[in-house]
Order: structure tokens, then sequence, then C-alpha cells
């Protein structure tokens, strides 16, 4: 099986009647960019710039970031890198910032929250990621939006940055996307209304299903109510992937969701454009992929939405990718 896989490195990702997706990486750190080339991604779906933040005592510099980012860039070589903005809070403390407690940190004062109104901090790493942006194909992307609002707030901040960056001679890439996780469920239901003023979506699984459920992410006890298969799941990201196409964006997943077997036929017929993962999981991704017949998996997942239990769905995936 893995000498299958391996000949599949430098192979697009189609399906067996030829339906076109990109399998993405998710990373951490420029230092998870060999893993990324040596398993075949055709992009980077979700840099996580937490850990540029984490395990030191201050903020990092705009320069350090600048460094980083641009590594990501160039190390892809033109292919697309989508950057998330500072994601902390919920399960990622960063002592320097000195937050008061909160009751329900995943529910508090985090990500983006945080962001436009820690605004110096916010604006510094714009800034980095725009003067890294014409060492490759940068795509920019906010977490946990929940509000049009907060989507405008942050993309005129980011525009903001940009027209002073070229007023002081910066070259800046004019091809940068700027798009949002979808992980929060307000912004699933309104995904018509965002999918006009964003370049693309890529829905976080980890958070939207937490959200969605009402079962926290992290707490063994609630974890069978932590249930990507349910209809309920699968309805929402039909609204984005939908809602998307009818505007001419794409949509993307980087929750874990999009590297899982299970979930792989059902994301396919529902219409996902890109699946991020970790990057070794691509190969058996793409091998996966290229055995599914996407009509079917569109008759297998418009049976899904119609079903009453995550049982059912899992079954139903089973019984239909066994042949
Ligand atoms: C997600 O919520 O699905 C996601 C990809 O982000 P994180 O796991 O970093 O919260
Ligand atoms: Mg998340």
């Amino acid at each position: 099986q893995k000498a299958e896989w391996a000949k599949l490195v430098n192979e697009k990702t189609v399906s067996a009647d030829g339906h076109h997706v990109e399998l993405a990486a998710n990373i951490g750190t420029p230092k998870d960019l060999e893993g990324v080339v040596n398993n075949g991604g055709e992009a980077v779906g979700l840099y996580r710039t937490e850990f540029l933040y984490m395990g030191r005592d201050n903020l990092p510099t705009e320069e350090e970031q600048f460094e980083s980012y641009k590594a990501v860039l160039e190390g892809m070589k033109g292919k697309p890198v989508v950057v998330r903005t500072l994601d902390i809070g919920g399960d990622k403390e960063l002592p320097y910032l000195d937050l008061p407690k909160e009751m329900n940190p995943f529910l508090g004062f985090r990500a983006i929250r945080l962001c436009l109104e820690e605004q110096d901090m916010f604006r510094t790493q714009l800034r980095a990621l725009l003067r890294a942006s014409s060492y490759g194909n940068l795509k920019i992307m906010f977490p946990m939006i929940a509000t049009l609002d907060e989507f405008r707030d942050a993309k005129a901040i980011l525009l903001e940055e940009k027209e002073k960056l070229v007023s002081e001679g910066v070259k800046i890439s004019d091809e940068i996307e700027i798009g949002i996780m979808v992980e929060i469920p307000s912004t699933a239901v309104m995904a018509e209304q965002f999918a006009k003023e964003v370049d693309f979506f890529s829905i976080g699984t980890n958070d939207l299903i937490q959200y969605t459920m009402a079962a926290d992410r992290m707490n063994e006890r609630v974890s069978y109510l932590y249930q990507p298969y349910n209809p309920a799941i699968l309805r929402l990201v039909k609204m984005v992937i939908d809602a998307s196409h009818k505007e001419g964006k794409w949509t993307g997943m980087c929750g874990e969701m999009a590297g899982d077997e299970t979930a792989i036929p059902l994301l396919l017929g529902l219409g996902l454009d890109e699946f991020s993962m970790s990057a070794t999981s691509i190969l058996k991704a793409r091998s996966l992929i290229s055995k599914l017949n996407r009509t079917e998996m569109e008759a297998l997942a418009s049976q899904a939405l119609q079903m009453n239990t995550a049982e059912e769905v899992v079954q139903a995936v089973k019984t239909a990718t066994m042949a």
C-alpha cells in the first residue's frame, strides 16, 4: 500500500470519474514544509501562526514573522499558502498577554475577537504577511469569524496596512485572497451573505462540531456527542459549499474531518474543493479519492443529508464504498 501511495506524490488528485480536488496540508511552523513536499501536498491549507507566539515570553516582532511567512511562501514555490491570523485563547494560552481567566474560554475573548481589540498586535502580523506576499501565493484567513462586521473590520484593517506599506514603496502582491474560517454555526448559516464578500471559506470542523453539538472538544465525558457525521454537521457543510459556489468562490476544509476516510467520500459528494490535513494523510487520501466516483458520492451525500443519525450515515458510507 505504501508503495502504491508513493507513486502518487507528484500526481494531481482526481476522482475515478475525472473530478479534480486539491489536497493541502496543515502546518504549524516552516519546519513542517519538508513533510508537505515529501507527501505531495498541493498547497498549505492552514498555517497555524499561533506557534510563532507560543513558547516564549514576548510577542514575535514583525521581522521575525516576516521571515517565517517568507520561508513558507518560498518553500511552496508559488503553490497556495493559506495563513491563518492569530488564533489564541480557548485551548491555546499566551501567558505574557495576561488575559483575565474566563468561565468559558472556548466561548470567550479569543482569536479575531482579541485581534480586533489588540490592534497593534494584529497590525504587526498583517504587515509581516503583506510584506511576505510577494514571495509566493499568499491567502490570508481570519479565524473564529461569527459576524459579517468582524470580517469587514478585519479586512478594513488589512487594507489600511496594505495602503500604508504601498505608500512606503513596499512591493505587495495584488492577488492576495482574503477568506475566513467557518467554525461558528452562525457563520455557516449566513454563508450566502459572507460568500458575497469573502474570497474563500475554510471549514474548521474541530470547532464547528463542538459549537454545533455544544460538546467541548477536550471533554471525554461528552465526546459521544462530538459527531462529525451527524447530518446537522453535513447540512452546515453543504450550506457553506453551495453558498461559495453560487458566488464563484471556493470552499476548503482544514479541520480533522478533511483527512478522515469516512468523511472524504461525503465531502467529495458535497462538492468540497480543497481538503487540508496533516501531511502524512495526503497520499492515502489521494489514493482513496482516485477510487471514488464523484457522481456516486453526490448521490451518497444527498441521501446522508436526509438521514436521522450519525450511525446511519457511517453505515451508508461503508456500504457505498465497499464495492
Ligand atoms: C478547526 O477548528 O477545525 C481548526 C482547523 O482550527 P483549530 O483546530 O486550530 O481550532
Ligand atoms: Mg478552530
